[in-house]
């Protein structure tokens, strides 16, 4: 004869149920979840060498993948300073163009704003993977 109450007593009653509730604050402190990539609305960029289609800035300007290649590839061996223009150092370097003269393509480079010592060498680039 043991009396145990075992009656469940805590649903005595849901008096503060909506304790809870957040208050949605959506004010304009923190609105900058809609706004993901601002980039949306501009123009597709084009490379400033040549006026193919370029993702981002490469060594310090915009260009394509073709143009950051090259400037890369010339700045690795030094060949930019084997680059000779057979015309007048103003060749226009367009899409088709671009290959036709190194020299002028470069000296484009360089004037919207590439920088070779920007360019990591091999051994650089190495040994910053080494570091990590
Ligand atoms: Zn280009
Ligand atoms: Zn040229």
């Amino acid at each position: 004869m043991v009396a145990s109450a075992q009656t469940p007593s805590s649903s005595s009653g849901n008096s503060k149920a909506a304790v809870q509730e957040q208050p949605e604050q959506s004010s304009n402190l923190s609105s900058t979840q809609n706004s993901d990539s601002p980039t949306k609305t501009k123009p597709p960029k084009l490379c400033q060498v040549c006026g193919d289609k370029a993702k981002s800035f490469h060594f310090g300007g915009l260009s394509c993948d073709s143009c950051k290649a090259f400037f890369r590839r010339s700045v690795h061996n030094d060949a930019y300073k084997g680059f000779h223009c057979v015309y007048q150092r103003n060749c226009e370097i367009s899409i088709s163009s671009r290959k036709s003269c190194q020299a002028c393509r470069f000296k484009k480079c360089l004037a919207i704003g590439m920088e070779t010592n920007w360019v990591m060498t091999e051994e650089e680039r190495s040994q910053l993977q080494k570091q990590r």
